[in-house]
């Protein structure tokens, strides 16, 4: 269900996003220099890097993945993050499901 406006109830809303985004990259990169420290990929990079690519993008993938749903979860309770396209109002969508 998508959220609609609390100020005009319209139902054009555009989600932001920012924290699902920004989780999502961090989780990325982190996962990324986890595989560099852990020493397989690396291993794996030197000795065959076409081999390495796809672990280290699964892991990227996987890190992306966890920090996004981080980031949406932020998104939803703290972020206003969703704005109103008929009135330009921000909003949580937590806060509409509170009323
Ligand atoms: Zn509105």
């Amino acid at each position: 269900m998508s959220p609609e406006c609390p100020r005009c109830h319209s139902p054009h809303i555009k989600m932001l996003n920012y924290g699902k985004n920004i989780g999502g990259m961090i989780g990325a990169m982190g996962s990324f220099l986890f595989c560099l420290q852990t020493g397989t990929p690396r291993s794996l990079l030197i000795a065959a890097p076409v081999e390495a690519l796809p672990v280290l993008l699964r892991h990227m993938a996987i890190g992306y993945a966890v920090g996004a749903a981080v980031g949406n979860v932020i998104d939803t309770e703290i972020f206003d993050s969703c704005k109103c396209l008929t009135c330009g109002h921000s909003f949580s969508p937590a806060s509409t499901n509170r009323l």
